[in-house]
């Protein structure tokens, strides 16, 4: 059986670092492709320095590898159609356009038979007025195109804080989404290669702050059978509608109703992700192999625990490493440091919820954990207190 050697990253982040660093040991080479030279991968990885748009550049960086993949899903729709004439791209273009639109990614949701936050498109022609009514309020206007990290949202609290929004956030196509009184985010990731075979990961509860992920924990405390069944239902039917190749994470809500609790969609991610970082530690394959795995053609591997795993980002600030408490993992992106930015992260397994839930505790000057689950490994109220990271 023939399968990719040479494997082509759109893309030189954090993302592409530990693909190509979990490429290796399978005797797959990475060959990056992104404008900057300071790119994380490239200490890993060989590396095209262009433009996303450089027809010529991308023609030649296909001629280099057996296959082509992506570690973001703002890839501009033409450098996915040019690259995948030459060589095989993959998770598929369609992932690809779904998930940069949050319009595109609510309606699909939608027409596999999951539940999302209730929304509303707000073009040049739509009614403000009209979309509130369907969200509610408190609501979250965001741009539909290139948003991450809760960047590009605002939070809407009446409508005529909503026509001001409109008007501060002009030139972008909005989407009105209503504010979901989650219990917690957790998220789905599960891969697919190509042979049809699909692995779920157990499921992850994570923690944001101002929009961005803090902490991660696999597997999720006490997860209700019916949510279990739900996630698998999602993972399976979300993966086979595509016909993906490849991770994929999916976010989710969280939510309890008047027959249960119930996972209502918030995005997904055609991609590794940052709530599986764990998973390098923690996994038996980590999410990076699995994908690596999956678009170079091999059979994926298990994806069960090795034990209790958390996952806390280290935002802003590079940690001495001398300093990091024994038994935790560091994973520096040799990005430099600026606030809000993503240095690196601290991976924990332990042999039980409270062991792990300790060691949190001696990373929290480090990381700055937002929310922190109680010691009982249930997911913890919405604390008041901040901790900004700048
Ligand atoms: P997103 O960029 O959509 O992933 O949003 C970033 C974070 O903002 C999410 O992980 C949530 O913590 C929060 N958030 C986004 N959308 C909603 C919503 N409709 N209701 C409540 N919280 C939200």
């Amino acid at each position: 059986m023939t399968h990719t050697r040479k494997l082509g990253i759109l893309g030189g982040g954090q993302l592409a670092q530990m693909l190509a660093l979990a490429a290796v040991p399978l005797g797959v080479r990475c060959h990056i492709y992104d404008p900057s030279p300071d790119a994380p991968a490239q200490l890993v990885a060989t590396h095209s320095v262009a433009e996303y748009t450089n027809a010529l550049t991308l023609a030649q960086f296909a001629g280099n590898v057996d296959a082509i993949t992506y570690e973001f899903e703002n890839v501009p729709a033409s450098t996915a159609t040019t690259l995948a004439q030459h060589k095989p791209l993959y998770p598929p273009a369609r992932a690809l356009a779904i998930a940069q639109d949050r319009l595109s990614e609510k309606q699909f949701f939608g027409e596999l038979g999951f539940a999302t936050a209730p929304y509303a498109a707000v073009d040049a022609t739509g009614s403000v007025a009209t979309a509130i009514k369907q969200t509610g309020l408190p609501a979250i206007a965001k741009t539909r195109r290139n948003g991450y990290d809760g960047k590009g949202q605002q939070r809407i609290t009446s409508l005529t804080h909503a026509y001001q929004t409109i008007v501060d956030m002009a030139g972008h196509d909005l989407i009105i989404e209503g504010v979901v009184p989650f219990v917690r985010e957790l998220s789905i990731l599960v891969a697919r290669d190509t042979f049809g075979t699909i692995v779920r990961y157990p499921l992850v509860e994570n923690h944001h702050h101002e929009g961005i992920l803090r902490l991660s924990i696999a597997p999720a405390a006490n997860v209700h059978p019916h949510i279990e069944a739900l996630a698998d239902t999602i993972a399976q039917r979300t993966v086979t509608a595509l016909d993906y190749v490849g991770v994929l994470t999916i976010e989710c809500f969280e939510v309890v109703t008047a027959t249960g609790p119930m996972l209502l969609i918030n995005e997904m991610a055609p991609r590794v992700h940052n709530s599986g970082h764990w998973s390098i530690e923690g996994a038996i394959a980590s999410q990076f192999e699995n994908h690596v795995r999956a678009v170079s053609g091999l059979p994926l591997a298990p994806a069960g625990l090795r034990g209790m795993c958390a996952m806390l980002n280290l935002i802003g600030e590079i940690p001495d490493v001398a300093t990091i408490p024994a038994g935790v993992h560091v994973h520096l992106y040799h990005k430099a440091a600026r606030p809000g930015r993503k240095v690196g992260h601290l991976t924990i397994v332990a042999r039980d919820m409270a062991t792990l839930m300790s060691k949190i505790e001696e990373c929290r000057d480090l990381a700055g954990v937002w929310i922190p689950p109680r010691h009982d490994g249930m997911h913890a109220p919405k604390s008041k207190r901040t901790n900004k990271v700048e």
